[in-house]
C-alpha cells in the first residue's frame, strides 16, 4: 500500500473509529533513524552529542536494506533524525522516495537552518510528510544560547514558515526547561500566530549532553503544571499537542479532555499516530532508534545497544535482542514502576530512568503517578499512546 492510501485508512480510523495505528503486539510501528552524528549546530542538550559525522555511517544500499525489513516487520512511520539529517539531504531524499514506494510514512526532525523554500518543495516532492523544528523560546537570546550558535532563532522561524509556505507540515518540537517555563503559554501564542497547529513539547531526559544541563530540566511541580496548563489548552483550541521525551501517558489525558469536551483535535499527523495500543513508554515494544552506523537503541533516549544491522539482521536484532525482550515484559521493572497500578499501561520513561539510575528497568524519576489518580485516568482504561520518540 503507498503512503497516500494508508494516510487515507488513517484518518478513516480517526473519523470513524476514534482510534490511531494499531499493529501487533511487539510491531516497531514507528522508527526513528539517525542519519548522521554530524551537525552544524552544537546544542547545550543535544542527547546524542552531536558534533561530526561517524566514520562509519550506513550508506544508502544498507539503509534501504533495512527499511526494507522494517516494511516486513510492519513499520508504518519512518522519522529521519541525525545530528542535522539534511547533512546528508541527498541520501534522506534518496531513502524517503524509497520509503515512499514501500508503503512506509516518513517524517523528519531537522534543526532548519538548512531549509528554505526550496529545500522544503525538495522533502515534499520526495514524500515527507511532516518536519519536525525546534523552537525553544521565543526570546532569540534564549533560543540561540541553547542552540549554541547565533542567529538559529530567526533561522528556525524562517524554516518554519517555508515549509507552511510550501504546505508541508510542521510540527515544532519545544524544550520545557526550569528558566523558561513561564513564557511556555506565550510561546504557543506565538507559534499559533505563525501559523503552527502541531506542538511536540519535550520534557529535557539527562542523555547526551543533556547530562551537562540536567539543573534546567522541569522541577516535579513545573511538570504538573505545564500538563495542566497544556490540559486547559488543548480544551480551547484546535492546536495539538503532545508531549515527548518520557512522558508517556500524556495523550491519554488529552484524549480525556476532549472526550468529556465532546471536541476532537484536528486532523493532523501527530493525531493520525496515537496509537491503539495502550503500553505507555513503547521503547522497543512498538519503537526502536537506528543509529547513524548501524547499532539498534530502544529509543533514542535509551542508548544501550540491542545489536547492529551490519553484524545481525534487523529481524533477528528486533525478535531476539535480550534488552528488548526484557522491555517486553513489565514485570521485570523494578522499583516504583515495578509495584505500579500503571505498570503495564505507562511503564515510566526507561530512558529516563536509565539516565538516573543507571538501570533501565528501575523507576522514573518523573512519573506522574498522582496526576494520574487525580485526573481518573485509570490503569485499565487506558486506550491510547502518543507519539514519543524522542
Ligand atoms: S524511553 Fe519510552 S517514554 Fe522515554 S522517551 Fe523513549 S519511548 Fe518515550
Ligand atoms: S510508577 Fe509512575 S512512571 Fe512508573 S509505571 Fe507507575 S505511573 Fe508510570
Amino acid at each position: 500500500m503507498g503512503t497516500g492510501l494508508k494516510l487515507l485508512e488513517l484518518m478513516l480510523r480517526q473519523k470513524l473509529l476514534g482510534k490511531g495505528l494499531e499493529g501487533d503486539p511487539n510491531t516497531p510501528l514507528i522508527v526513528s533513524y539517525a542519519v548522521t552524528k554530524a551537525c552544524n549546530l552544537r546544542c547545550l542538550h543535544c542527547h546524542v552529542s552531536a558534533n561530526e559525522a561517524m566514520p562509519n555511517e550506513l550508506n544508502v544500499r544498507e539503509a534501504m536494506h533495512a527499511i526494507d525489513e522494517m516494511a516486513n516487520l510492519g513499520t508504518e512511520a519512518l522519522i529521519f533524525s541525525g545530528g542535522e539529517p539534511l547533512l546528508r539531504k541527498d541520501f534522506v531524499l534518496t531513502l524517503a522516495e524509497y520509503c515512499d514506494d514501500v508503503g512506509i510514512i516518513t517524517a523528519m526532525l531537522s534543526n532548519g537552518l538548512l531549509i528554505n523554500h526550496k529545500v522544503a518543495l525538495e522533502l515534499k516532492d520526495a514524500g515527507i510528510k511532516a518536519i519536525g523544528i525546534p523552537i525553544d523560546s521565543i526570546d532569540p537570546e534564549s533560543h540561540d544560547k541553547l542552540r549554541n550558535v547565533p542567529g538559529t532563532f530567526k533561522k528556525a522561524v524562517a524554516a518554519i514558515q517555508a515549509c507552511l509556505d510550501m504546505d508541508l507540515e510542521v510540527i515544532v518540537t519545544t524544550m520545557a526547561l526550569k528558566d523558561t517555563f513561564n513564557e511556555i503559554p506565550k510561546r504557543i501564542e506565538f507559534l499559533a500566530n505563525l501559523g503552527v497547529d502541531e506542538v511536540a513539547v519535550y520534557d529535557l531526559v539527562p542523555v547526551g549532553r543533556g547530562k551537562d544541563v540536567m539543573d534546567q530540566a522541569m522541577t516535579q511541580e513545573q511538570r504538573v503544571s505545564l500538563i495542566r496548563y497544556l490540559q486547559a489548552k488543548q480544551e480551547e483550541t484546535e492546536m495539538v499537542f503532545t508531549m515527548s521525551g518520557g512522558q508517556p501517558l500524556y495523550p491519554e489525558i488529552a484524549m480525556e479532555i476532549h472526550k468529556s469536551h465532546d471536541t476532537k483535535p484536528k486532523d493532523l499527523l501527530l493525531k493520525e499516530f496515537w496509537i491503539h495500543n495502550a503500553v505507555g513508554c513503547h521503547a522497543g515494544i512498538l519503537y526502536f532508534s537506528l543509529r547513524p552506523d548501524g547499532d539498534v537503541y530502544p529509543c533514542t533516549f535509551l542508548p544501550i545497544k540491542a545489536g547492529n544491522i551490519r553484524e545481525q539482521s534487523l529481524t533477528d536484532i528486533w525478535r531476539n535482542s535480550k534488552i528488548l525482550n526484557t522491555l517486553r515484559q513489565r514485570n521485570a521493572l523494578k522499583g516504583k514502576c515495578g509495584a505500579c497500578e500503571y505498570r503495564e499501561t505507562c511503564g515510566g520513561c526507561r530512558g529516563r530512568a536509565y539516565a538516573c539510575t543507571g538501570d533501565y528497568l528501575e523507576t522514573d524519576p518523573a512519573c506522574l503517578h498522582d496526576l494520574m489518580v487525580e485526573e481518573n485516568v485509570y490503569p485499565n482504561n487506558v486506550k491510547r499512546f502518543g507519539w514519543c520518540v524522542g
